[in-house]
């Protein structure tokens, strides 16, 4: 037995030959300790497979089979690479066939032969009257007599390592874990009798059971969850430490602003207010975050706090995502609050313009792009921010704002419901309030999902909505047509909409319009004159037309789930009853299942949670937000209550330790302590 260290190289660990290592290395696996990081990301039961399925749909299966035939095979316009098997798990051949495909693989022949016995992964389809598996993962069997760390027991699945095959994969972390001497690793790695680190990580790697499996990745999960935690806890401390101003003393101009307003303010919109009036008053900087669904009325509540900063003395900025919703904003902004008297001013790549009401002193509330952040100069006396849809946004540029100078408020608004763990991840160094009621006096929005709709149909309905007054979304994919994607773009179908509804203004709106013709389009549809608007989604935020009462989105498919609810947003602001059409052909099991979401509920939060679960968090939050890039073990739906010991952890860490001094050792002792689920071999 070899002595090795967790900080080792690999080439230095007898028994990985040096021709192993270059592949391992590009990969990022470097060091022993890199090597047993490298987490299953799924298992196989290998001591009993599943039975050859007999028909197509279903979760994946793992099947024992015997290649009998294989080759590459040419269609009029494809070619793959083909194997029929047999099923093999009962040691004899069953009569059951099923056929492989490998499209663009054709160096899969060079592994694979009639003959050779394969494990199998993959989803069962089905292809003329055969079942098929397109792509399965697999690994030939190879029978090297003795115990086998890839067969009768559960075996790890890893991330590919280019160069070296998942069996090899499998072997070399065999290796690492139980052929060097395990005492030198464990006595590193267990820190505290109690911290069984080591054996999480045999465990984790080749375990006797699933639980077991499962319980130990819980415990990656949580370090993770805690490394994630630290770092928001941290920057939360840090921000609090900053001097602000205090400001929201004087009310006068607030009190005007109620007394203007043709409605009261909802339950939550009050809350809401009296929660940003609590930090703007205190003599540190605000940091929160305003959540709440489209149309729950975001932009009074921050006007009512720009209308507090305005009143103590200094400037309020609005920072929106598009150019758009900067227009839009400034509208809005310039109908409540210019009878109060105060000075407005827009300000976007594109345009400038002011209300007039100028300009000694310059302008109390900016409104802008979020280009307007980089501007040096464009405030004199900047005191509270508030950024509109933060998540297109980023922590990076939050915190970019925040290294100028004086500390300004801040409050970002966000309309994406996310589910709460996520919250506590992105905007964990927020502290947060929440609109969760809606202003009174919404019509209803009836959603319904249309496969194969006929075309007629839909231009009556149109018609007649058009003709009691409505306006319309009609809402596609795309802008321009596409080789790749089999879609309608909005440029093909707008000559047709023209035609379908003639006598009856129809207009267009997408993003690679000038800002002049965008500006045009939206204000000639806000005023009605434009009926029908065929649009991407450049609609999806903010666009407030409380007559538009009809969405239809064509491709329906091709939007994720929060994008689906933003869009829907844009209609129900009025009193009439709104109509949400979601066409789509239908062929995608998956695809109907997602959209039945929207026809089920309206909930923000629980599209929220069913778009994570379609998509996973990456896909979700875009990349590289907040170090999500990095989680690899934690799922964010099944481990919330990881997540919260992960903060318990993490606040009393700080607490305890402000300079983050004490060892790494003991951080990791904590997490031994606190972690429920630590595996005991
Ligand atoms: P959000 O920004 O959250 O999507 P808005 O602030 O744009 O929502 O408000 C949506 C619509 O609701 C606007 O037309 C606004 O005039 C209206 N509104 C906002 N608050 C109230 C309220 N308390 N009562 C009635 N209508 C309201
Ligand atoms: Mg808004």
């Amino acid at each position: 037995m070899s002595v090795i260290s967790a900080a080792d190289e690999l080439h230095a660990v007898p028994g990985i030959p040096a021709r192993e290592v270059g592949p391992l290395v590009a990969a990022g696996l470097v060091t022993v300790a890199d090597l047993l990081n490298w987490l299953p990301r799924r298992y196989e039961d290998r001591r009993r497979f599943d039975a050859f399925p007999a028909q197509a749909g279903g979760p994946p299966v793992c099947l024992r089979a015997r290649v009998l035939d294989c080759g590459k095979r040419f269609g009029p316009h494809i070619r793959f690479f083909e194997a029929v098997v047999a099923d093999a798990s009962g040691g004899v051949f069953g009569s059951n066939r099923i056929t492989c495909r490998w499209f663009n693989m054709p160096y899969i022949g060079n592994f694979l032969a009639a003959g050779h016995e394969v494990i199998l992964y993959g989803k069962p389809k089905e292809s003329k009257g055969r079942i098929v598996i397109d792509h399965p993962e697999f690994e030939i069997v190879r029978d090297d007599g003795g115990p086998s760390i890839h067969l009768e027991r559960i075996v790890p699945i890893y991330r590919n390592v280019s160069g070296i095959p998942q069996r090899r994969l499998r072997e070399l972390i065999h290796h690492v874990l139980e052929d060097c001497d395990g005492k030198s690793l464990r006595a590193e790695y267990d820190v505290q009798p109690e911290v069984v680190r080591y054996d999480s990580f045999r465990v984790v790697h080749f375990p006797g059971d699933l639980a077991t499996a499962q319980a130990a990745r819980r415990r990656f999960a949580l370090e993770e969850f805690f490394a994630l935690q630290l770092n928001v806890v941290w920057r939360r401390m840090r921000y609090s430490e900053r001097t602000g101003r205090i400001l929201g003393t004087r009310t006068t101009l607030l009190k005007r602003f109620y007394e203007s307003l043709p409605f009261d303010l909802t339950g939550a919109q009050k809350r809401s207010i009296r929660e940003i009036v609590g930090d703007m008053r205190l003599p540190r900087p605000m940091n929160r975050l305003l959540q709440g669904d489209v149309g729950s009325g975001k932009t009074f509540v921050a006007m009512a706090a720009m209308l507090l900063a305005v009143d103590s003395g200094c400037q309020a900025a609005l920072m929106a995502p598009t150019q758009i919703l900067a227009e839009q904003h400034y509208l809005t902004f310039r109908r409540w609050l210019e009878p109060l008297g105060v000075r407005l001013a827009l300000r976007t790549g594109a345009r400038e313009e002011s209300n007039h009401l100028e300009i000694e002193g310059g302008a109390q509330i900016v409104i802008g792009t979020h280009a307007l952040l980089y501007e040096t100069g464009a405030f004199h006396d900047l005191g509270l921010v508030v950024i509109d849809e933060q998540h297109k946004f980023g922590v990076a540029q939050r915190g970019r704002l925040i290294g100028q100078g004086a500390v300004p408020d801040v409050l970002v608004m966000t309309a994406t419901p996310i589910p709460r763990t996520l919250t506590m991840t992105i905007y964990g160094d927020l502290d947060v309030s929440v609109l969760d009621e809606k202003p009174a006096g919404r019509g209803k929005i009836v959603t319904g999902v249309r496969a194969g709709a006929k075309q007629t149909d839909i231009t009556k309905f149109l018609k007649d909505q058009i003709a009691e007054g409505r306006q319309a979304y009609l809402v596609y994919p795309l802008v321009e047509e596409s080789e790749t994607l089999k879609a309608e773009s909005v440029t093909e179908a707008f000559p047709k909409w023209q035609k379908r509804l003639s006598g009856r203004e129809v207009g267009l709106l997408h993003g690679k319009l000038a800002p002049e013709e965008k500006d045009a389009v939206m204000r000639r549809f806000r005023e009605g004159e434009i009926s029908a608007l065929v649009a991407t989604s450049v609609i999806e935020v903010g666009v407030d037309v409380p007559n538009a009462s009809v969405m239809i989105i064509h491709h329906a498919e091709r939007f994720g789930l929060a994008q689906l609810h933003q869009l829907r947003g844009r209609i129900g602001r009025g009193m009439h009853k709104s109509y949400c059409v979601l066409l789509s052909d239908g062929k995608n099991p998956e695809a109907m299942e997602k959209l039945a979401v929207m026809e089920r509920t309206a909930d923000g939060f629980e599209i929220a949670e069913a778009d994570l679960r379609f998509r996973g968090p990456g896909d979700v939050l875009g990349t590289a937000q907040s170090g999500m890039a990095d989680i690899r073990f934690a799922e964010f739906l099944a481990d919330t209550h990881l997540l919260r010991q992960a903060r318990e952890l993490a606040d009393a860490v700080i607490r305890e330790d402000p300079l983050l001094e004490g060892s790494y050792a003991n951080l990791r002792h904590m997490i031994g302590e606190h972690d429920g689920s630590v595996v005991r071999a």
